[in-house]
C-alpha cells in the first residue's frame, strides 16, 4: 500500500492517469513514445504537470488499446505511475493499490503502477519481440488489471487472461504474441557456473499456416523477481 498526496489529486479532473514528480522528463517521454506506436494516436503526451492526455487523430495503432487507455482516464480509478528502475523487487512492472493520505478529501480508489525501465534496458533478442514487450506494453499490462480485473496464468506455458487481452492488441499492430507468462530458464545456461542465469520468453507470430517464434532473453540477477529456491519467475 502506497499513500498518496494531496499533489497528484489537484490535477485528476480531466484525465486519471498522472505520473509521481519522481517520474523523469526522460522517462516519460519515453512511455509517451511507446503509448502513441501502439495505439496510433499520433498527439497522445503527458502534460506539464504529468496528467496522460489522449491523442484525438489516430493513424493505424490497436482500437483495444486506445479504448483500454480511454476507460483508464475517463473512469472512476485514480493510477499514478512510479519510477521504479533499478529496483530489485520489481521485475519490469507491478501495480499496487494506493491510499489518500488521511488530509486529502478524496475517495475514490487509486493504484499506483511501479515502472522499471532499466529492466527493460537489459533485455536482449528479436526485434519483433522487442517491439511488442516494452515500458507501453508493462504498462498497459497493469492497467488491463486496474479496469478489467484480469488474472494472470498460474501455469507454466500459457499467457493468462490478462496477457490474451495484450495479445489482442498486439494482433492489431501486426506484432508477435506472448506465448507465456512465466519466464523459464535459457536451456543454455541451466546448471552452468560460469554463465549468469538467462531466462527466456517465448513470443509467436501466425503466418499463413506456419507459426513463427520468437525470443527474448534477459539475466534474471540483472532484472530481479526470481523467486528464492523456485525454477519460475514471476511477473505481476
Ligand atoms: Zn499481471
Amino acid at each position: 500500500m502506497l499513500f498518496l498526496p494531496a499533489g497528484l489529486l489537484a490535477v485528476t479532473n480531466t484525465s486519471n492517469v498522472i505520473c509521481r514528480g519522481s517520474l523523469q522528463i526522460e522517462h516519460r517521454e519515453e512511455l509517451a513514445g511507446k503509448l502513441r506506436k501502439i495505439t496510433g494516436w499520433t498527439d497522445l503526451k503527458f502534460d506539464r504537470s504529468g496528467v496522460l492526455r489522449l491523442g484525438t487523430n489516430h493513424v493505424g495503432g490497436s482500437a483495444k488499446a486506445r479504448e483500454l487507455l480511454s476507460r483508464v482516464v475517463m473512469g472512476g480509478t485514480v493510477v499514478v505511475l512510479e519510477d521504479a528502475s533499478k529496483r530489485a523487487d520489481i521485475a519490469f512492472c507491478q501495480v499496487v493499490p494506493g491510499k489518500w493520505k488521511a488530509s486529502v478529501p478524496e475517495t475514490r480508489p487509486a493504484f499506483v503502477v511501479q515502472i522499471d525501465f532499466s529492466d527493460f534496458e537489459n533485455v536482449m533478442g528479436d526485434e519483433r519481440a522487442l517491439e511488442a514487450f516494452n515500458a507501453g506494453w508493462g504498462l498497459l499490462h497493469e492497467l488491463d488489471h486496474v479496469v478489467n480485473n484480469s488474472v494472470d496464468a498460474t501455469c507454466l506455458g500459457e499467457p493468462g487472461e490478462c496477457e490474451t487481452h495484450i495479445n489482442d492488441m498486439r494482433r492489431e499492430c501486426g506484432l508477435p504474441q506472448r506465448a507465456e507468462y512465466f519466464h523459464t530458464y535459457s536451456p543454455l545456461t541451466v546448471d552452468s557456473a560460469f554463465m549468469p542465469p538467462l531466462v527466456q520468453l517465448s513470443f509467436e507470430h501466425a503466418l499463413d499456416k506456419k507459426k513463427k517464434r520468437y525470443l527474448l532473453v534477459w539475466d534474471a540477477k540483472l532484472i530481479g523477481g526470481v523467486s528464492e529456491g523456485g525454477r519460475i519467475a514471476v511477473l505481476r
